[in-house]
């Protein structure tokens, strides 16, 4: 197909979504990505820990896919301020969302505002140089932080906090972050979830927080009882339960005995907690620990039911980072936006409006791993192209695409090329290599587009 005579789509959004939906798509349509900020590939860049160098090689995949010729990358474009979707459906056969999930979850309980308090996507986007959580400074000044939430964004932030410095000034975490972890006073980091070991969240990558060196797990040997016989389940639960236990109940021996005596820092599970309060300290300036309902499960295995018995415990902690889960925002009145399930309401990505389609974690809701979203773009991608097969999505007149968009942006904000991405991603490289690490990230949106357009 020559460019001229295909159909043209555009995509919200430049993570894993939106270069694996345009990946599927290239192949018959012209595809077009927006992205608000300057810099391509969301939580690849904002979310994988910087100690996960290997998870983040995904980005050669989705480079090849933006200097394809059928595709295009226009950042620093905020879709729903800087340009509607109705704008963008104007100017396409079809439009698909793939903006994510950038809002947090609230606990609902007292004190969750007070200082000391952050949201692990808050946490996260700070040592990972987003701009918008370049100013969150964390104080790192207790010695017990709490983290609720057991997932695998739980255990970054866990092993972040707790990493030997000699790790992390190897990785592309941000140099402030890097200097005030340098001066952390935090030794203990207690993982809290409401369920037990049989429900945690994260999956088989605990083995990397067990191994972390310089720290050692205590876990409270009670809350594994009856565990060890409720081991037929699916293997993956399997392996992870068996870690855990072999964790918390195998006296170590020897090599590790030794090792176990000789570090500071200690991390482990509290299981059957849920949250109630934040507890102030006296000035209530700031955190000064949590206040945990204890629970019992009702029910077993992935079904089962935290129920409160009543009692609660407080725990002294001077950081608490609530980690229990990221949520899509509605970025337009003209998109349906499901509220309860904050997710854009749709079958298999289509959008109950026509030429509207979604993938990625707004599809889905903000859980799986970089696969899992490659495979529901994937799946979104096909839905498009079965509408266009069908005539379901209609093609046959010619659209302008980006030329009627740049000139709508023209008085209103100027977009990054995927070629400024590369000014500003050699710069971060070369930055990194005077530090000897694989880049060092321009902090703001100010700074990356003085970089593009230099
Ligand atoms: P995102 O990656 O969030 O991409 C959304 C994009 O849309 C962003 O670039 C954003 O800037 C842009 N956008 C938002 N609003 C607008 C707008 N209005 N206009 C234009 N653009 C907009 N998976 C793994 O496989 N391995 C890991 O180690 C791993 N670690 C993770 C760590 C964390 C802390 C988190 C949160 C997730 C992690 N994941 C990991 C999961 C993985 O990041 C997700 O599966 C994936 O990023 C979801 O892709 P997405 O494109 O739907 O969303």
């Amino acid at each position: 197909l020559s460019t001229s005579s295909c159909p043209k789509v555009c995509i919200v959004g430049s993570g894993p979504a939106g270069f694996y939906t345009a990946q599927h798509l290239i192949k018959d349509v012209e595809v077009d990505i927006y992205e608000r900020l300057p810099v391509p590939f969301g939580l690849v860049r904002f979310g994988v820990a910087p100690d996960h160098p290997e998870v983040k090689n995904v980005i050669n995949t989705f480079t090849q896919t933006a200097k394809h010729s059928r595709c295009s990358f226009y950042g620093n474009v905020n879709v729903g301020k800087d340009v509607t979707v109705g704008e963008l459906q104007g100017a396409y056969h079809a439009v698909v969302l793939s903006y994510g999930a950038e809002g947090n979850r609230r606990m609902g309980v007292p004190g969750e505002d007070l200082p000391g308090v952050y949201s692990a996507k808050d946490f996260v986007g700070w040592y990972n140089g987003l701009p918008s959580c370049r100013e969150l400074k964390p104080d790192l000044s207790c010695e017990t932080a709490v983290i609720l939430g057991q997932g695998n964004v739980a255990l970054d932030v866990a092993r972040i906090l707790l990493s030997p410095l000699d790790i992390l000034k190897k990785t592309d975490i941000t140099q402030p972050a890097l200097e005030a972890l340098a001066e952390s006073r935090v030794q203990k980091v207690l993982i809290v979830g409401r369920r037990g070991p049989m429900q945690v969240a994260c999956t088989i990558k605990l083995r990397e927080m067990v191994n972390l060196p310089g720290t050692r797990p205590e876990m409270v040997t009670a809350d594994f009882e009856g565990v060890s016989e409720a081991l037929k389940v699916p293997r993956p639960r399997k392996r992870l339960t068996e870690l855990l236990l072999k964790t918390a109940l195998d006296a170590p021996r020897d090599k590790e005995l030794e090792r176990r005596r000789n570090v500071a820092k200690v991390w482990g599970f509290r299981f059957f907690r849920s949250p109630t309060e934040i507890l102030a300290d006296p000035g209530r300036s700031r955190t000064a620990g949590i206040r945990l309902a204890v629970n019992r499960l009702e029910g077993s295995g992935d079904a089962a039911r935290a129920v409160l018995t009543g009692e609660v415990e407080d725990v002294s902690c001077g950081l608490v980072i609530s980690s229990i889960g990221y949520k899509s925002l509605p970025i337009d009145p003209v998109v349906p936006y499901d509220s309860r399930r904050a997710i854009v309401p749709n079958s298999v990505g289509r959008v109950h409006q026509a030429a509207l389609y979604c993938s990625g974690w707004l599809k889905t809701g903000p859980t799986g791993v970089i696969a899992t979203t490659m495979n529901n773009s994937f799946d979104t991608a096909r839905s498009l192209l079965e509408d266009m097969d069908s005539g379901a999505l209609d093609v046959s007149a010619a659209k302008p695409g980006s030329q009627a968009v740049s000139s709508l942006l023209e008085e209103r904000v100027k977009p990054v090329a995927f070629s400024d991405w590369e000014k500003i991603d050699s710069l971060e490289t070369r930055r990194g290599d005077a530090c000897g690490k694989p880049r060092e990230k321009l902090l703001s949106v100010e700074e990356m587009l003085k970089a593009a357009w230099s």
